[in-house]
Parts: C-alpha cells; sequence; structure tokens
C-alpha cells in the first residue's frame, strides 16, 4: 500500500522557509519512507522548493518508481547515495544531525560544493509526522484492530500453567497468521513480581494461579504500529491490594483519557494520572512516562511525559495512554490505550476491556 506523499514533500519545504533552509537532506529511512513512501533498505531524498530529488541504488530503482511519486525527480547513485545528492545541493542545506554518523558528516563534509552550508535539521520531518493524515490514521487502527484479535485469543487460551516465553511467541504467530508483518516490539509478558519491571522480558517460567500479568503488546500493518497493555488475573484470589492497585490505574487512565485533546501539552496530560496516583502514595512507583506517539515507529513525537515540550497536542497526533503502577516484589498492573488526539474526546483504537477480567 502506497499512503498519499504527495503533499508532504510540500509541509516540508514550509517548515524549510521557517528556519531558512534552503534544501532538507532525507536519509533516515523512516523519514524517507513517510516523505516518498518508498520501503527499500537504501534510498534518500533532497526537498526543497524548486528540487524534489529522490536517490536510490540500482537495486531498487524499478520499486521506487512503483513507490515514489512522479512529483520527484528519480537519480540512480551508488551504494553511497549521498554522492549524487551532493551534486544538487546549494544554499543553507539542512540535514539530519540526530541520525548522520560521524563518518557520514565527514564524508559528505569532504564532497560539498563550494557555498554549501550544512545546518542542523534534526527532528524537523519528525515534527510532521507527529500529525498523522486520515489514510495513516486508517493504518494504526487496524494495526490496534488486528492486536485486539490477537489479545482476545490469549484470554482464550489462557495463561496459568503457560510460560510467559510461550505467551509471547503465540501472540507474534498471532500477528503474522492474521496478516502483520510483526509485533512492531517484542512482547511483554510479565507475570506476578516480574509484573512490577515495566520493560520486563518473558520468562521461560510458568505463569502462577491468583496474580497479575502484564501483557503488552502490539503489531505492524502496512509499516504502522500498534501498541496496547492489558494486565490480566490469573483468579478470583487475587490480593485485595492487587484489586486496589489494578482500581488506581484504572482511575488515573480514564482521567487522563479526558484530558486528551488538541490544546493541552504532554506534560499536562501525564500529570493528571501523576497526581491521581501520587494522591494515593505511590508516585514513586509510576516511574515512565504516561505515553508516547506510535506511527511509523513505536515511539516517536509526540511525548506525554514530564520532561515533554509545552507543545500543545494537535488534533492527528495517536498517542497511547498508560499510567502504570509498579510494587517492587509484588506485582504491576499497566493499562494503555492507542487514541487519536481530536478537538474533543479522543477515539481510542485498542478496545479490548479494562474492566479487571479474570484469565485462568
Ligand atoms: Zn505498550
Ligand atoms: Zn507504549
Amino acid at each position: 500500500m502506497t499512503l498519499a506523499t504527495d503533499t508532504r514533500a510540500d509541509q516540508v519545504v514550509d517548515k524549510l522557509a521557517e528556519r531558512e533552509i534552503d534544501l532538507l537532506l532525507v536519509n533516515d529511512l523512516i523519514n524517507v519512507r513517510w516523505l516518498t513512501g518508498f520501503t527499500g533498505a537504501n534510498g534518500l531524498a533532497l526537498v526543497g522548493p524548486d528540487l524534489k530529488l529522490f536517490v536510490t541504488d540500482y537495486r531498487y530503482v524499478e520499486q521506487a518508481q512503483a513507490q515514489v511519486p512522479e512529483s520527484f525527480e528519480h537519480a540512480r547513485g551508488k551504494q553511497d547515495l549521498s554522492e549524487e545528492a551532493v551534486k544538487r545541493m546549494s544554499g543553507r542545506v539542512g540535514y539530519d544531525d540526530a541520525h548522520v554518523t560521524v563518518r557520514a558528516f565527514d564524508r559528505l563534509k569532504e564532497k560539498l560544493p563550494e557555498g554549501v552550508e550544512l545546518v542542523p535539521a534534526a527532528g524537523l520531518v519528525e515534527e510532521l509526522r507527529a500529525v498523522k493524515d486520515a489514510r495513516e490514521v486508517d493504518a494504526i487502527r487496524a494495526a490496534a484492530a488486528l492486536a485486539d484479535e490477537v489479545f482476545a485469543e490469549i484470554a482464550e487460551r489462557g495463561l496459568v500453567g503457560r510460560t510467559e516465553y510461550d505467551v509471547a511467541v503465540d501472540a507474534e504467530v498471532g500477528f503474522r497468521r492474521r496478516g502483520a508483518s510483526g509485533p512492531s516490539f517484542p512482547p511483554i509478558v510479565a507475570a506476578g513480581p516480574h509484573g512490577a519491571l515495566p520493560h520486563a522480558e518473558p520468562r521461560q517460567v510458568a505463569i502462577e494461579a491468583d496474580t497479575l500479568v502484564v501483557i503488552d503488546m502490539g503489531c505492524i500493518l502496512d509499516g504502522y504500529c500498534s501498541d496496547c497493555t492489558r494486565t490480566y488475573a490469573t483468579g478470583e484470589g487475587v490480593s485485595d491490594e492487587m484489586r486496589s492497585v489494578y482500581d488506581l490505574v484504572l482511575r488515573a487512565q480514564l482521567a487522563s483519557l479526558d484530558a486528551v485533546r488538541a490544546g493541552p501539552g504532554g506534560k499536562a496530560v501525564d500529570g493528571v494520572a501523576r497526581d491521581l496516583i501520587g494522591a494515593e502514595g505511590r508516585a514513586d512507583q509510576f516511574g515512565h512516562g504516561l505515553g508516547h506517539g506510535v506511527g511509523l515507529e513505536i515511539h516517536e513525537e509526540p511525548r506525554l511525559s514530564q520532561s515533554a515540550s509545552d507543545t500543545p497536542l494537535v488534533a492527528g497526533n495517536v498517542v497511547t495512554v498508560e499510567p502504570g503502577v509498579y510494587v517492587p516484589g509484588g506485582f504491576g498492573v499497566r493499562i494503555e490505550d492507542l487514541v487519536v488526539v481530536t478537538d474533543d474526546r479522543p477515539e481510542i483504537l485498542t478496545s479490548f476491556t479494562k474492566d479487571l477480567t479474570v484469565v485462568d
């Protein structure tokens, strides 16, 4: 599937004018994909008001012709594509200082024509990527729906007596069988005290009855990621503390969902969940940010966290809302939805129930 990309180069050009940059060199492959639709492993673009150039090597020439819009001039380069791009550079050229290696930067500098100035421009494309168009939202919605089915399948097959690893493998197979190109990150399946580690790796250890299991997973469909967490009880015999922490996290999740809309910044929305959890004396047990943007990458802009910028959320952002409480040596609870920011209430893309569900 090729997503609409014809207007994206124009969006980049508008940004360049704001920063007084003449041309932008785009060579991070995710950014190249967003800008041009190209999904191969070697490609770059050079974009300015009077130039839209796409360069790849001979292996991808045909693929590029099929994927990259005709508004781009196509060029064939050698393995090091920047040699071809450098020939067309003039004036102030923005480059991605967050992704270009020191070695690649030195090589680029050696070949620069007279009068060309390289200026750092990291994050420019990422800023644009943070606002999804309708087709991108459709792709993410489909990836989330697919993950919903896998959550339902896991609940149906049960958890007690199976290993965390076995459940994680099942999830990956479930994604691929339904047409995903793979998981968007290695699935997390973490039972009991292991659930107190927010990024736990699944173990070859059987899941016990009457505890909590954190399952965090998502898939990639047509290049776009999904991300969802549910925490299940593996029996009616879970402790009162587990139940009350689950209720707290759910309350924090619902309250912060209510705050997600165009207007407030990521820091303010994070604060809604953090205040509620802090009021129960568990501030230090919620050690990560409330959420992150999701798109072609599983973690992208905007961030919902205490260190996030004050930049207001805008309609078309796609973010997770995932408060968690982690009781060291005890258990963990995290509840995560993937949502589309609108001018009003967010559209929630992950639909599996958030009531504490017994899966034994
Ligand atoms: Zn997640
Ligand atoms: Zn997440």
